[in-house]
């Protein structure tokens, strides 16, 4: 069997403006060559810091955004020459579960209708009592009981709400979930709660899953797979174990630092017009002259890529 998803060379540049008065535009490669393949039942996350292009990468996967190209295969199916009714049949394989529960769920539904909706709309249950019952069992699933069903979204705190965005975009009894930052907006006594859920969720079924945050330690809990992404391009890929244990980008090694509390980030990446060579040459330690000038494949077995000339 192959692959659940392959993601095949994508690019997505933006041409934007530097200041509203600006004549000249300005590049930004949000995703600039990105590829990689999940199998059936598998996690990969993605990582990077704000900026890095993974939001972008997720919105061309689900199709919410078109890549300017490249190419995207889901359940043996090129995604973005399908036509409407095969996108249509697609589009309720492959679910996203967004960082703001907030804005992703309409204001004036209860939670039953916001779960019943995705339900009737895919055929996945027929007659009142029918849906009734999927909607019950979907709550449960996520961790809520029926008292649930009557509230609306103000009603519930942020962990809550979650749940329920997590409950409808499993209604559909997806494939592929793809989840956006799902818990960076959550206080921290509630993260661990619904990371548990995801793992909870990935125990009881086949789910693929990509599972996006700036967080490595979150990333590192619910992933089988690592990829580093870094001004849209990706930096290192592998079987989680060895990009943690042994990490050959110098932007990954920096990550992991950062994530054991050595010290902060900063906030946003400057994605702004990149130089010939590595994307990470400003900013590395180990930087050789060639690194200015030549951008470096990435390189490696299946286990472990890595797009650094000096890594090994
Ligand atoms: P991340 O999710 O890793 O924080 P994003 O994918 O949101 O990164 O953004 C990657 C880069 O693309 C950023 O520089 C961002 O400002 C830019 N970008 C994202 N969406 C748009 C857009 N619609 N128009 C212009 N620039 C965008
Ligand atoms: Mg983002």
């Amino acid at each position: 069997m192959g692959p659940l998803l392959s993601v095949l060379d994508v690019r997505k540049h933006y041409e934007v403006r530097r200041t509203l008065f600006s004549v000249t535009k300005e590049t930004i490669r949000a995703v600039d060559g990105v590829s990689f393949h999940l199998g059936v039942g598998e996690t990969l996350g993605v990582v990077g810091e704000s900026g890095s292009g993974k939001s972008t990468l997720a919105r061309c996967v689900l199709l919410l955004e078109r890549p300017d190209s490249g190419e995207i295969v889901f359940d043996n199916v090129s995604l973005l020459t399908a036509g409407g009714e095969e996108v249509k049949r697609l589009r309720r394989r492959m679910q996203i579960i967004f960082q703001d529960p907030y804005s992703s769920l309409n204001p004036r539904m209860k939670v039953r209708e916001i779960i019943a909706e995705p339900v009737r709309f895919h055929g996945m249950a027929k007659g009142r009592a029918d849906v009734e019952a999927r909607v019950g069992e979907i709550l449960r699933s996520v961790g809520l009981d029926e008292d649930f069903l009557r509230k609306y979204p103000h009603e519930m705190s942020g962990g809550q709400r979650q749940r329920v965005a997590i409950g409808r975009a499993l209604a559909t009894e997806p494939a592929l979930v793809i989840a956006d930052e799902p818990v960076s907006s959550l206080d921290v006594s509630i993260q661990a709660q619904i990371v548990n859920l995801f793992l909870d969720i990935r125990e009881r079924s086949e789910i693929s899953m990509v599972f996006v945050s700036h967080d490595l330690n979150i990333v590192r809990f619910l992933s089988d797979r690592i990829l580093v992404l870094y001004k849209g391009k990706v930096v290192e890929i592998g079987a989680r174990d060895e990009v943690f244990l042994n990490p050959f980008h110098p932007y990954t090694r920096m990550l992991i630092r950062a994530s054991q509390g050595d010290f902060a980030l900063r906030e946003e990446a400057t994605n702004g017009a990149l130089p010939l060579g590595c994307p990470y040459y400003d900013k590395c330690e180990d930087r050789k002259r060639k690194c200015a000038g030549e951008a470096p494949e990435l390189t490696g077995d299946e286990d472990h890529k890595v797009a650094c000339f000096h890594a090994f």
